[in-house]
């Protein structure tokens, strides 16, 4: 069995390097414990997504005195409150709706959609997790601002809270988090309601019959899928030639094929040229093919702009201390999180990188330990990506073509989930999982899965690749049977030697 050294830096030597002497001062029932005029906090973060809260409790744990500011009145930022939650609340229920529907249709009477309730639900798992931030930030003595936080100089931070009044925080340390919001497209103007972007699509009061939705990347084919399901003729405008935005190319293939056996119409290689009000009241969408062509119109009742998001810094006051963005409008960082002002670091969305929540996680909680003790540690080779349509697609690690690009001679091992007797059982058993390795070492570089439970299993890809497996180490590690995840297992017998049951 092959082992190669781990890159990371040792958890022991970060322990080491920790100063615990900053014991923050026992909590009272104000949340403003640190938020004196005169009193020198060591960190202040902006912005109270999960790169800025997780920053801000980690902070706290390690006895840095922390305020975090957040001005949309609520903590968990794009995520919790119009991103990742309220999508997948929506992906979850939709998907009951529809398998209730057509698969057990022989087997329940009768089944009808009641939309305000499942908005509902939406609603309620957001409060209720976003309130659970509030409580985890008095737990651990994380002082919580309500308002806009803008720089005064790099220590002063002005607050201006959300019932008007104006402070400053004074730190040590400032963590810049401030996120991301979705992009517009040249011309078309957004108003939540017909024209929307994700968060209009997160709270539509009645299923469109007509929803055309431009640009087929993660959160197109996620918000597509929740209304298709609930029976909305759903048509993906995409400008490249597949779908998945850079997903490895034999699984955008075959997702491409499920999603449209599902009823999803695809209009590939095409652009949008623009939209259009028809007399009916409901909008024309302009499109032609990429390369040039004859123009065609498409109707519409709503219309799902998402071609991605764009990194946030309006009323940061940024040119106060000199931080100039990029072309791209992120914020320059080296690699510990340091923006040009030393003390001023910035994670997540509205730096370099993936736009996914847990990235952002692990980047605040890194630049605290680059504060607190010097050392951090984010591996950027092994971020997952999940779709949670279904079935789910998943990925870490490099597709096959930027391995072919890469030169690597490689190996490739597949396993189809309708040879998985756990999937065949449940009679959910569309998609593969696939794992290149290294042809030399056996070194894992990649896995990707589309199938049931795709964004659970990939956690077991994630750790192996981690700690540098190979495909046969997986191969000889025991899986539970009957599990999905024994497909897994014999996708790395596939990729070392050959699966048993295909
Ligand atoms: C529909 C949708 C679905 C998604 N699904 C997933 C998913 O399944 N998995 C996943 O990993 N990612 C998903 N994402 C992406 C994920 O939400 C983001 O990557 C993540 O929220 C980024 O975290 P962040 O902390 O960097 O920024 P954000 O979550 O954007 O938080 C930034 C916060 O800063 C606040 N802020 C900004 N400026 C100031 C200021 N001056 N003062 C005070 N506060 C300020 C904002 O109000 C915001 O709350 C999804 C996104 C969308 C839109």
């Amino acid at each position: 069995m092959l082992r190669l050294a781990s890159t990371r830096t040792p958890l022991a030597q970060i322990a080491a390097r920790h100063v615990p002497a900053l014991r923050a001062p026992a909590f009272t029932s104000m949340p403003r414990l640190y938020s004196t005029a005169n009193e020198e906090l060591d960190l202040v973060v902006i912005g109270g997504g999960p790169g800025g809260y997780v920053a801000a409790i980690k902070a706290a744990q390690l006895g840095l005195k922390t305020a975090c500011i957040e001005k949309r009145g609520a903590l968990g930022g794009t995520c919790l409150n119009v991103g990742c939650i309220p999508s997948k609340a929506m992906l979850n229920n939709s998907h009951i709706y529809h398998q209730t529907q057509h698969d057990l249709k022989n087997r329940v009477d009768s089944v009808s959609l009641n939309l305000p309730v499942m908005l509902k639900a939406k609603t309620t798992a957001v409060t209720g997790l976003t309130k659970g931030i509030e409580t985890l930030f008095k737990k651990n003595k994380v002082a919580y601002h309500k308002g806009t936080g803008k720089f005064l100089s790099a220590n002063q931070i002005e607050v201006t809270g959300l019932d008007g009044t104006v402070s400053t925080l004074n730190a040590k340390n400032v963590l810049i988090a401030t996120g991301s919001v979705p992009s517009g497209f040249p011309g078309i103007d957004i108003d939540e309601k017909q024209i929307v972007t994700s968060t209009g699509a997160l709270d539509l009061q009645e299923v469109p019959k007509k929803m055309v939705v431009i640009g087929a990347g993660v959160i197109g084919l996620e918000l597509g899928s929740v209304w298709s399901r609930l029976g909305a003729e759903v048509t993906v405008v995409e400008y490249l030639g597949a779908v998945g935005a850079g997903m490895d190319s034999d699984m955008a293939k075959a997702f491409h094929r499920t999603l449209t056996k599902q009823g999803f119409k695809f209009k590939l290689s095409t652009k949008v040229i623009g939209t259009e009000k028809l007399a009916d009241g409901r909008v024309g969408v302009k499109v032609e093919a990429a390369k040039g062509g004859n123009q065609e119109t498409l109707e519409a009742d709503v219309v799902l702009v998402s071609i991605g998001r764009k990194p946030y810094t309006e009323g940061l006051g940024l040119e106060n201390i000199g931080i100039q963005v990029d072309e791209r409008g992120r914020i320059p960082i080296d690699s510990e999180f340091r923006t040009s002002v030393p003390n001023v670091r910035c994670i997540g969305d509205v730096t370099y990188g993936a736009m996914l929540a847990h990235k952002a996680e692990e980047e605040g909680i890194a630049a605290v330990e680059y504060i607190n003790g010097g050392h951090g540690h984010v591996n950027y080779d092994v971020i997952p990506s999940v779709i949670y349509t279904h079935p789910e697609v998943a990925w870490c690690g490099k597709s096959e073509d930027d391995v072919k690009k890469s030169g690597v001679a490689y190996r490739v091992g597949t396993f189809p989930f309708a040879a998985n007797s756990r999937a065949r059982t449940n009679a959910d058993s569309e998609g593969m999982v696939k794992i290149i390795s290294d042809k030399e070492t056996d070194r894992v570089l990649g896995i990707h899965i589309m199938g049931p439970n795709a964004g659970e299993m990939i956690a077991e890809g994630v750790l192996a690749m981690e700690y540098g497996a190979s495909s046969e180490d997986i191969a000889r590690t025991c899986h539970a049977h009957p599990t999905l995840s024994e497909a897994f297992k014999e996708a790395a017998m596939a990729t070392y030697d050959k699966p048993i049951h295909f």
